[in-house]
């Protein structure tokens, strides 16, 4: 499946395929660029897939300078970002070069903010390899690294000129970091599209066994309402931020729990029940809206609920969220599957009292 993003100059295209990664050197041929790469990978996920991407360069005449950056969230820091400018200056990369990132959505966080800012922007291409980089982080063109005060507050926008997503790299995952992945999954479905939420509904079971022609129909979706999204707001002014579902309450439990408790997907998972509920509190969702929610979560392996929570943290946690604007968190609730609104001023007690539910 292909996805095309339309963003004008900036547009570009998500290949979703089975088999996809080898493939990736002919693509970027037809893309007119220079000869010079830079793959940006972790250890792990080089010795994975590094071969087959490089080869598949190589093969289409492209030079390849590894760049091996740290795994996970550890990649995420100025000094990385550092490293990454130091190789490719070595390297001698110019203005028509490539900076490829190969891996999870911490890997395209880096690597895209060291394309945004090398030489003022080089040419920059995803190849996400987990659930969560396939059908979120890599499909937007948002970059970042962290602040050593909070995560993802120095970054750019910057697309990427091709998204690579092969399917089959979920076979690889391990399970608590494929479920997370499919948080987001659910959270387009909810916000985004009816259809798209009953047809994961239908295939929890294979999707769960990671039968690769239903992976590769429901991350292709993802993408594709993900893609719809962005071009029509590219650089989060409002609609966006629907994309910000669960993530609310989500990224404040994370914060508040240090990022160990909790997944990113888990902590998504426990942000929609929560403001599934809050819907229904405020009078905007019905009981089904919300039971249907919980039991998809539920089917995918995501918790539904939390255990003891410290609430205070939590709170403290949201007030310093990047999405408020002059102090005021904007609320994404879904009224019904497939659809959104954006309410700002909920009342605190109501948020405070939708948290403590996740507890029992
Ligand atoms: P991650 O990038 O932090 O880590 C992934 C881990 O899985 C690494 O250890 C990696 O080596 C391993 N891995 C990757 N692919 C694998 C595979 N196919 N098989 C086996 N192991 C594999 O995790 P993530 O969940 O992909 O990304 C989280 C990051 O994404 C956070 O930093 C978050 O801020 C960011 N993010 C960005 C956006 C955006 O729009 N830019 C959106 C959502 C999340």
């Amino acid at each position: 499946m292909n996805v095309d993003v339309n963003l004008g100059s900036r547009s570009y295209r998500i290949v979703v395929a089975a088999g996809a990664l080898a493939t990736v050197g002919a693509r970027l041929r037809e893309l007119k660029v220079g000869s010079r790469t830079a793959l940006v990978r972790d250890a792990a996920v080089a010795r994975l897939y590094g071969k087959i991407v490089t080869s598949s360069l190589e093969l289409a005449g492209f030079s390849v300078v590894p760049i091996e950056v740290p795994e996970g969230e550890a990649a995420k820091t100025l000094a990385v970002a550092q490293h990454c400018w130091n190789e490719l200056i070595a390297a001698g990369l110019d203005r028509t070069s490539t900076v490829v990132a190969l891996g999870g959505g911490a890997v395209g966080d880096v690597a895209g903010f060291a394309a945004a800012t090398y030489m003022r922007g080089v040419n920059f291409v995803q190849i996400p390899t987990t659930v969560l980089a396939q059908v979120d982080a890599s499909v937007g063109g948002k970059t970042a690294i962290d602040h050593p005060l909070a995560k993802n507050m120095i970054g750019a926008f910057y697309q990427p000129r091709l998204v690579v997503v092969d399917p089959a790299v979920a076979q690889t995952l391990p399970e608590r970091e494929f479920r997370s992945g499919l948080a987001e999954i659910a959270k387009h479905g909810v916000v985004l599209e009816a259809e798209y939420f009953a047809e994961v509904e239908r295939d929890v079971k294979p999707l769960m066994a990671r039968e690769l022609g239903v992976l590769e129909r429901i991350i292709g979706g993802s993408c594709r309402l993900k893609a719809a999204v962005v071009e029509r707001d590219e650089r989060e002014a409002e609609l966006r931020h629907v994309l910000n579902y669960g993530h609310t309450i989500g990224h404040a439990l994370e914060a508040a729990t240090k990022y160990e408790r909790f997944t990113h997907g888990e902590a998504v998972s426990l942000g929609m029940v929560a403001e599934a509920r809050l819907a229904r509190r405020l009078g905007v969702a019905d009981d089904e809206t919300v039971s249907r929610q919980e039991k998809l979560l539920e089917a995918l392996g995501l918790p539904v609920r939390a255990g003891a929570i410290d609430i205070e943290p939590v709170v403290g946690a949201m007030s310093r969220d990047k999405k408020a604007k002059d102090g005021r968190i904007p609320f994404v609730l879904a009224p019904r599957i497939g659809a959104f609104r954006l309410v700002y001023d909920v009342p605190m007690t109501e948020v405070r009292s939708v948290i403590t539910s996740l507890g029992s």
